[in-house]
């Protein structure tokens, strides 16, 4: 039975690498019919935090990586929070002591008696990586104020919640084999592991906490990026599933999954990428889909939704302009509002033309007359003002637009009349013959 584990130390957001991390476990776990663990590894009471901890469970969440044990799932192996697992490792200490492998300094720090034998990783990804025996000093598992060391509990960890396989990012390889000396210490079969390589910039440099797509909440979650998305980009990030397209749905992607193509040279992060995924799977959502996942960057922006079906309609007129869900606002504010800023660009083009007005009044006349109200009727209505005034309907489209959005480009001018209704068209129309 296969089991894996996510396990972040809450020091702050979860980084993209972090989620990358718990992505490929729970692929795993997923394809295999495995259990997939978070396990909170909080043992540096100085660095760790409450906050972070949460803060890494909602980036989870976000993601759609749900966990079979773990914080709020419950399970067999708890607790699952290491803070709360010291009598475990006192135990796990008294058996090393009681074998003779380790000893103790003045200073009251325990040390672990390294078996200074050459030690080979049998890697998933970067293949049997040997270290030959070690010439560092002795490693300290707990330190003189209690507090165990890292390697320690996350290799009792692992051994206490029955690790089958360990995907983790590369920088734990150059000190796996402390973690392999360790399991042979306590008479344990090591997990597998699989290193997976690290996610740069684009431009090869490491990534940092401050760089563009690095925290799943700021970049991501508040950056108008949808889950599936972020998911589907992610798994890219250091694998090629073996399928003709990029974009490939959770159950696909599962399906797919096969450590042994991970990569074992490192990742570049391509943000215009990851919005390319993002457009992808925005123009599959339903109008109501959509407008779910779109009303809180509305709201953010001020934009007072008082009818949830207009609201919706307008959103999804956009969807095949945006990228991501905080470029809606943008396009769509002035279906909201009836006070919205005409572009500079706009203004010029109006009243680039003294007939304009004119174009703009006679459509109005046309607008007017319509008993009902549908794009159909509008569209007929601005085909008759055209052809009274012996102009082509294509020139008084744009102009239309111009009033009754202020902006030059969105969605066609009959949703946009049809969706903000009859006397709000009329009332636009007039305001920009007065500018
Ligand atoms: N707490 C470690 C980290 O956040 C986990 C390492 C591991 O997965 O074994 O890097």
């Amino acid at each position: 039975m296969i089991r894996v584990r996510f396990a972040p130390s809450p020091t702050g957001d979860l980084h993209v690498g972090g989620g990358r991390t718990a992505l490929f476990n729970w692929l795993f776990a997923r394809k295999f019919g495995g259990t997939f663990i978070l396990r909170i590894e909080d043992t540096d009471g100085a660095r760790n935090t409450e906050e972070a901890a949460q803060g890494i469970l909602k980036g989870l969440r976000w993601m759609g990586l749900d966990w079979d044990e773990g914080p709020d799932a419950g399970g067999s192996y708890g607790p699952y929070f290491q803070s709360q697992r010291k009598s475990i490792y006192d135990a796990y200490l008294a058996r090393l002591e009681a074998d003779g492998r380790t000893y103790v300094e003045d200073n009251g720090a325990v040390r672990f008696k390294f078996s200074r034998t050459a030690i080979t990783v049998n890697d998933l990804v970067c293949g049997d990586v040997t270290f030959a025996p070690t010439e560092e000093p002795d490693m300290t598992l707990r330190r003189p104020d209690g507090s165990y060391i890292f390697h320690f509990v996350n290799v009792v960890d692992d051994i206490e919640m029955k690790m089958t396989h360990v995907f983790r990012g590369e920088d734990h390889l150059s000190n796996t084999w402390k973690h392999i000396d360790l399991f042979n210490a306590f008479g344990a079969t090591p997990p597998t592991y699989a290193h997976i390589p690290l996610i740069l910039n684009s431009d090869g440099s490491k990534m940092s906490k401050r760089d563009e797509g690095s925290a799943i909440e700021k970049s991501y979650m508040n950056g108008g990026f949808l889950p599936d998305a972020v998911f589907n980009y992610l798994c890219m990030l250091g694998w090629t599933p073996r399928a003709d397209v990029e974009k490939l749905s959770r159950e696909a992607l599962v399906a797919l999954f096969e450590p042994s193509e991970i990569h074992s040279s490192n990742a570049r992060f391509d943000m215009a990428k990851c919005s390319w995924f993002n457009a992808q799977y925005l123009r599959e959502l339903s109008p109501e889909a959509l407008f779910a996942v779109a009303r809180p960057f509305l709201e953010k922006e001020g934009l007072v939704i008082t009818d949830e079906a207009v609201a919706a309609a307008a959103v999804y007129s956009v969807k095949e302009k945006v990228s991501l869900l905080t470029e809606i606002p943008s396009w769509v504010h002035y279906f909201f509002r009836e006070d919205y800023v005409f572009e500079a660009d706009v203004v010029t083009k109006l009243k680039a033309k003294p007939e304009n007005v004119a174009l703009l009044q006679a459509a109005a006349s046309a607008l007017a007359t319509q008993t009902e109200w549908t794009e159909a009727s509008v569209q007929t209505a601005v085909e008759e003002a055209a052809k009274t005034l012996s102009v082509k309907p294509g020139a008084l489209m744009p102009l239309l637009r111009f009033a009754l959005s202020g902006q030059s480009r969105g969605p066609g001018v009959t949703t946009i009349a049809h969706l903000i209704g009859q006397a709000s068209t009329l009332k636009r129309i007039e305001r920009a013959t007065a500018l």
